[in-house]
């Protein structure tokens, strides 16, 4: 059993202000895994203060000593990849081996790739009769979930610090292992007390008193749309600036005559991956009506094929989904899939033979299925598949646009014909015969998905404020 009964303030493990003891669940075993202290409003107080001060000297820092900062805590981090991975596997169920292959080292990502654009970022730049600056927003709050936690906060924590800011995080309460080792790691890295602070808790108390908190400047929120909305209404009041980056209901929108047996398998793998727990999964697949019955074939095999099993254990499985909460959903939404007419093809509503407890899903793949369906309407976040066909080209643009979400979309088949559909889709990232952008795309949303971007020039821009100054000589 781990223990992270602490907050982070001021460089300072203390203990909390009035929280509230809890425990983590292991998905796996449906056994306690983590204790912590939820914390309070008044622990959220203490890190505002610590961060404000801070504030005062880190805001002056120079470009060459926040790269050293951010090359310290790099190597840091790295030494910490083993302690990420298990932390993750007991306490969200992603397996050791996607822990160290790709959970961890997406937030060691998130820091290298700000380490690129800090380095030739331009903090000033003319136009026309004006100087443009970058500079601090400030004090800044950051909101994370939990199926890519690291990544996450990565991609808030490093651009604050690249553009001059102190933070307080608050990381998801079902998987707060790795923000404490992330705050270790920060403390072995050297930096300054006050200008990184970790408060556990969970959104109704921290999350709310950090969005209102008159003192913080803005808030990066990552999460699901729901609480986005109620972080953007706490947070009017005090005009801070807000970024969300929420859900998403993706398509793949497979064009006619594509090649499935190259196009499928690595689309279909993203929706597989961290057992479907990913914003950008993409989950709606859609397919000629010409090709159903191959594509149905074809993806079957992937999905009836994906093993599931002991995040603990070494392997290409998937392990279980985060909690209850997210089980019971995911089992209603494939119910309601059944219910409203969609052929299940592999999967369902069991536990996979080789369980008998925790909270696995069948890998699942649906076909026939329609865009009134709840299936292709929410966010699953659960290793579902759901074909379904069209008759032509614009037909599938209307299908794929047709969501309240707008985070990403990919196109497969040919590159050529797929940059004259990329246009006409309104999602923050289309993405080619693959399911993740590449390295240093601005990560984010149109429509519901969210406001702002996060990830290389874009995402560092996101963490500075704009002042224009006229007059200066030429
Ligand atoms: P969630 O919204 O339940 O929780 C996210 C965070 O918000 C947690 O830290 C939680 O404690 C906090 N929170 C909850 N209610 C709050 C409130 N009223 N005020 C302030 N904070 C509050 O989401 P989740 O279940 O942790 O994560 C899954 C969701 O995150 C999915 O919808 C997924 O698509 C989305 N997500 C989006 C991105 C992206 O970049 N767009 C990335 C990852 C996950």
């Amino acid at each position: 059993m781990k223990s992270y009964e602490q907050n982070y303030i001021n460089g300072k493990w203390i203990s909390s202000d009035g929280g509230t003891p809890h425990q983590v669940i292991n998905p796996a075993t449906e056994e306690p895994c983590t204790n912590i202290v939820l914390g309070s409003a008044a622990d959220v107080d203490a890190a505002v203060a610590a961060a404000t001060v801070a504030l005062k000297s880190f805001s002056q820092t120079s470009r060459e000593e926040r790269l050293a900062l951010l090359g310290r805590i790099v190597e840091e981090y790295q030494k910490r990849l083993p302690d990420i991975a298990k932390s993750l596997a007991s306490e969200m169920g992603a397996p050791v081996g996607l822990g160290m292959a790709a959970q961890g080292p997406a937030g060691l990502g998130g820091f290298l790739g700000t380490i690129e654009a800090l380095k030739g970022f331009q903090f000033s730049e003319q136009h026309g009769p004006n100087t443009i600056m970058y500079e601090p927003i400030g004090v800044i709050g950051m909101i994370t979930p939990w199926n890519w936690p690291l990544n996450q906060i990565a991609l808030k924590v490093a651009p604050a610090i690249a553009g001059g800011n102190c933070m307080i995080l608050k990381p998801s309460e079902e998987c707060p292992g790795n923000a404490a080792i992330l705050a270790e790691i920060m403390d072995a890295a050297g930096v300054p007390a006050g200008v990184f602070n970790l408060v556990q808790g969970d959104g109704p108390t921290v999350g709310a008193a950090m969005s209102a908190h008159p003192q913080i400047d803005m808030i990066s929120f990552t999460g699901s749309t729901r609480a986005g909305i109620m972080v953007a209404k706490a947070a009017a009041d005090t005009v801070k600036r807000v970024h969300q980056e929420l859900g998403g209901k993706s398509p793949n929108l497979v064009l006619p005559g594509a090649t499935l047996e190259e196009v499928l398998p690595p689309t279909i793998s993203g929706v597989m991956i961290n057992s479907g727990q990913s914003c950008i999964a993409p989950t709606r697949v859609l397919v000629h009506r010409s090709q159903k019955a191959d594509a149905i074939t074809l993806v079957k095999n992937i999905v009836s094929g994906q093993e599931v099993g002991d995040p603990m254990s070494e392997g290409a499985h998937i392990g279980p989904v985060v909690n209850k909460a997210q089980y019971d959903k995911i089992q209603d939404l494939i119910q309601s899939a059944i219910d409203e007419g969609a052929t299940l093809e592999t999967g369902g509503t069991d536990l996979p033979s080789n369980v008998n407890r925790g909270y696995y899903i069948k890998p699942t793949l649906f076909s026939g299925v329609t865009p009134d369906m709840r299936i292709a309407k929410e966010e699953v976040f659960g290793p579902v598949v759901t074909l379904m066909d069209y008759d032509d080209l614009d037909q599938a643009i209307a299908i794929a646009n047709d969501t309240e979400y707008g985070l990403s979309a990919v196109i497969s088949g040919d590159p050529a014909e797929a940059a004259k559909v990329a246009p006409k889709l309104k999602a923050g990232m289309v993405i080619i015969n693959n399911w993740g952008p590449a390295p240093g795309a601005p990560f984010g949303g149109y429509k519901q998905s969210g406001n702002g971007r996060e990830g290389g020039v874009f995402g560092l821009k996101e963490f500075m404020e704009v002042k224009s100054v006229s007059g200066l000589p030429a």
